[in-house]
């Protein structure tokens, strides 16, 4: 069966079960604290924990108050890839103001070009998907010729917008690392809500470095992927996130903080 969706993904034919059929649905659930717009904004305080985050998924992305940090949760474990480089485990006792995550089950799996540089692996894998209107968590194991990642120090109120604390941000050059990304793609209409586009974390194969990924080149390496139709988001309920105008456009502003 692997050896089947690695045929017909190589003939570029869209992924077996991947919403091509009327009808089609999944059961995994995205669940997601806040919105990218209130993150933006300067809402760097939540009020979920990484316990409660726990339930609700084993897999994903996001950050901790403060924007201490990125976090990366992967097989059940959470880490905290701080300003300073290294990978910590999260304690349950944190809290985030923004993160997304789900129970992932890598519904399937291919192979991905050895070489491939990761703006071609993401036309690569649009070029795959039948339905771009899902969320797909995707989960890519491998060598990486190169990983450029970031991580963005502990903020002090009054909070400054992220495009502004962005500046300040610790870069990190990973070349030759192996290790896990985690990614998620989000539909365009997500705009404000989500990332629209792939969003992905990296974290090297001895669980001591990673971060936010700016920038990669595969080696060789191995995608499974889940695509996701259930969206669940937790608004925050704090007057911070009460008071902050979000009708504003901030697609330029992900732009500077993302990519
Ligand atoms: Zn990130």
């Amino acid at each position: 069966m692997k050896r089947l969706l690695i045929v017909l993904a190589l003939l570029g034919l869209p992924f077996q079960g991947w919403a091509a059929d009327a009808g089609w649905t999944s059961n995994t659930v995205l669940f997601q604290v806040s919105t990218i717009d209130a993150l933006l904004s300067g809402v760097y305080d939540g009020d979920v924990t990484i316990r409660e985050l726990e339930k609700h998924g084993d897999f994903g992305l996001g950050t901790f108050n403060k924007i201490d940090g990125e976090m990366l949760a992967v097989d059940g474990r959470y880490y905290q890839i701080r300003a300073d480089g290294v990978a910590y485990p999260a304690p349950p006792s944190m809290r985030t103001p923004f993160a997304s995550v789900t129970h992932f089950t890598g519904a399937q799996t291919i192979v991905l070009p050895p070489g491939i540089s990761g703006a071609d692996l993401e036309k690569w894998l649009d070029a795959r998907f039948a339905n771009k209107n899902f969320f797909y968590a995707i989960r890519i194991d491998g060598s990486f010729s190169r990983m450029q990642t970031r991580a963005i120090a502990a903020q002090k109120k009054p909070y400054r917008p992220l495009a502004e604390v962005v500046k300040t941000q610790s870069v990190f050059n990973l070349d030759h690392a192996r290790g896990v990304i985690v990614g998620l793609r989000s539909p365009a209409f997500s705009k404000g809500i989500s990332v629209p586009g792939y969003h992905w974390h990296f974290l090297t194969a001895d669980k001591k470095a990673g971060g936010h990924v700016l920038s990669f080149g595969v080696d060789e390496a191995t995608a499974k992927i889940d695509a996701i139709s259930n969206f669940n988001v937790r608004l925050p309920g704090d007057e911070a996130f009460a008071k902050t105008d979000l009708s504003k456009d901030r697609g330029h502003e992900l732009d500077k903080v993302e990519r």
